[in-house]
């Protein structure tokens, strides 16, 4: 199937956007501000928390990196005067890290004391491994002044767990998922079962400690048994929530948490990069596009 996959994804990026935008669009949340202020209402409405992506990554100069910063700004405050329940997820690379490391970790300690402002929490996405070190020492830097940011560590990463302990601190906010690029096996574990295994070990080490964990996968056996772990342990409501990625069916499983009363977030992704950005992931990882037809068919 992968092989399939991989011709496929290929052949996509030839194609014109009208083509490829049924395969974004259960994903994505439109294009402008208001339609994804109107699906969090939405979401919020359904008893959901949201977390708000700008889509996009790699800026060709600091300007850009600004703008996608400004509107960040933009839609923090929009957050606030509207009352929604939501966060933002930002990736650096958008933010220019590629460009120059000082002013983005400047760029985003702007952007975190707007959001303290209107206490609106931020996550920093986790991106492909040449940048993982140093979006580590933003997010540090970032954490000082704010205590509602958090990060993403990747289960696949064989460093996670070492980065996991120089992180923890009583301020830690941590989402886990498996990870979605193509690293090498030097560095990342490719076996599915050791990955599950990595991930429940840093979500059961944060709990452990005193950190907050958000759970990010729609793997049902993890979930389960990581709510079984929870559950055992008798971890308060309060140290961790469910994440999901917005457009992906779990509709059974995300009832079932809600009846547990368990915090669930939505990633919702959105503008107007959707093309570029789902051309990329496709390419990196073409088990996307199984999901993708095997949730057309399910529906
Ligand atoms: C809230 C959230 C934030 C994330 N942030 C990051 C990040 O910052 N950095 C990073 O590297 N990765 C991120 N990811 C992606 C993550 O690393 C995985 O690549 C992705 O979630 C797929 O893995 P899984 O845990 O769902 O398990 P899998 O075993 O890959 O998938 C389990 C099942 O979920 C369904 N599914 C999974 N993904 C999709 C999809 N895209 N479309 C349709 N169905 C799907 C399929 O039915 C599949 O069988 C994030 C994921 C979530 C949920």
């Amino acid at each position: 199937m992968n092989f399939i996959n991989t011709i496929f994804t290929n052949f996509l990026q030839f194609l014109p956007k009208w083509f490829v935008k049924p395969f974004a669009k259960p994903y994505v949340a439109g294009i402008k501000t208001e339609e994804v202020l109107k699906t969090v209402k939405d979401l919020n409405d359904q008893g959901f928390s949201a977390t708000i992506d700008i889509l996009g990554e790699f800026v060709n100069n600091k300007e850009e990196a600004r703008t996608v910063k400004d509107q960040y700004s933009q839609i923090i405050r929009a957050i606030k005067e509207k009352g929604l329940d939501s966060t933002i997820s930002v990736k650096l690379t958008h933010m220019g890290l590629d460009l120059d490391f000082t002013f983005c970790k400047n760029l985003m300690n702007e952007l975190c004391q707007e959001a303290k402002i209107c206490d609106v929490g931020i996550t920093i996405d986790m991106e492909n491994s040449p940048y993982t070190s140093n979006i580590y020492k933003i997010y540090k830097s970032a954490a000082e002044k704010f205590e509602k940011v958090g990060a993403v560590m990747q289960a696949y990463l064989h460093r996670s767990i070492d980065d996991l302990k120089s992180l923890n601190n009583s301020n830690l906010i941590l989402r886990i998922c498996k990870g979605i690029y193509n690293e090498d096996p030097s560095i990342a574990i490719k076996n599915k079962k050791e990955i599950n295994k990595n991930f429940k070990l840093l979500v059961q080490t944060i709990l452990d400690g005193d950190g907050y964990a958000c759970i990010a996968t729609h793997d049902i056996k993890l979930i389960n048994e990581i709510d079984e772990w929870i559950s055992d342990k008798n971890i308060s409501k309060d140290r961790f929530e469910f994440q999901v990625l917005y457009g992906v069916p779990m509709a059974k499983t995300l009832n079932s948490l809600k009846s547990k009363e368990y915090k669930i977030t939505v990633y919702v992704p959105f503008g107007s990069s959707w093309y570029d950005y789902s051309i990329r992931r496709l390419k990196e990882n073409p088990k996307i596009i199984s999901y993708v037809l095997k949730n057309i068919f399910k529906k």
